[in-house]
């Protein structure tokens, strides 16, 4: 009898409002959370597929001091996005990263970048103005997008495109295999790298066809100029595959976890890189 149409309502009611208690909880709390520094910037090394050193890192964030206990990414950023607190949680990390990353001058920095903040007019300038602030070249930044952000407004997409590759800022296609990704707007957009996603790089050792779409989206990415990074590279056979597949570089568990900016550090000085 609970079963019926009026229960089912209210019962989805009910849920809607807990999702929705739980986001205006969160909203606020990111408010405050930036208020008192709560948040982090950590790192994760992407090394060369073939010397195997590392290239670059991507700036991932983290809410360790939350104090309802941390959160995952996905999740308060997600929430970040539809309240609009993702144009100050993104400000933060652009500025942040690339003050921590300023002196190891031979690492290139990747940084996420949500859809709303590209739907900024804006966004550009701000970009310009953090690498400015901390003398950090544009050359050295990749920013991150994903096929959401390209499919939403192309034309906005293909200018602020434009305007960041023309500072020397380089433009990565996230998440690549986990949407529609058509060959048309590879071409379309001219972005520099092509991350291949998790999901279809990290079972390239398990799933042949999974290891045939990573080798025809190597192939057309190449002939197209562009860079290709596989992420999840979780053992040492995906590792090789991956390689001989061509990818350019490799990112995953396998060669490190996400880390602290002092943890970086110390990393780099026990391989006396540097
Ligand atoms: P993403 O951009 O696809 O980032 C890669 C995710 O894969 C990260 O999860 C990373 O920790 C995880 N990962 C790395 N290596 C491996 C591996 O070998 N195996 C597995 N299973 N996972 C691996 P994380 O840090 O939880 O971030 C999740 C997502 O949250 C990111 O996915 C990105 O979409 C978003 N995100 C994180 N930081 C930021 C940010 O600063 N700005 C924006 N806009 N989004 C961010
Ligand atoms: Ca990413
Ligand atoms: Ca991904
Ligand atoms: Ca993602």
């Amino acid at each position: 009898a609970k079963l019926n149409g009026k229960g089912r309502v209210m019962h989805y009611d009910g849920e809607l409002n807990r999702v929705r208690e739980f986001q205006l909880r969160v909203e606020n709390e990111i408010r405050s959370g930036l208020e008192r520094d709560e948040f982090e910037v950590w790192y994760q090394p992407i090394v060369d597929a073939c010397s195997g050193k590392m290239a670059g890192v991507e700036a991932l964030m983290r809410w360790p001091r939350r104090p309802a206990g941390p959160l995952p990414p996905d999740t308060f950023i997600g929430i970040a996005e539809t309240c609009g607190l993702i144009h100050a949680l993104g400000e933060f990390v652009l500025r942040r990263a690339c003050r921590d990353l300023q002196p190891l001058y031979d690492l290139k920095l990747s940084v996420n970048i949500s859809p709303a903040q590209f739907r900024d007019p804006e966004f550009e300038n701000k970009v310009a103005h953090g690498l400015r602030e901390n003398h950090f070249p544009a050359a050295r930044l990749q920013l991150e997008v994903t096929e959401t952000y390209v499919l939403e407004n192309p034309e906005r997409a293909a200018a602020a495109i434009a305007n960041l590759k023309s500072f020397g800022t380089a433009i990565a296609l996230d998440d690549f295999g986990t949407g529609y990704s058509s060959i048309g707007y590879l071409r379309r957009f001219n972005f520099d790298t092509i991350k291949i996603d998790k999901s279809l790089a990290g079972r390239v050792d398990s799933d042949p066809q999974a290891a045939a779409l990573v080798s025809g989206t190597i192939r057309i990415a190449t002939a197209l100029g562009m860079a290709v990074t596989a992420e999840g590279v979780e053992n040492a056979q995906q590792k090789r595959l991956l390689r001989q597949a061509g990818c350019d570089a490799l990112q995953g568990y396998y060669f490190s976890q996400p880390m602290p900016i002092e943890a970086l550090l110390r990393l780099r000085r026990e391989r006396g890189d540097k």
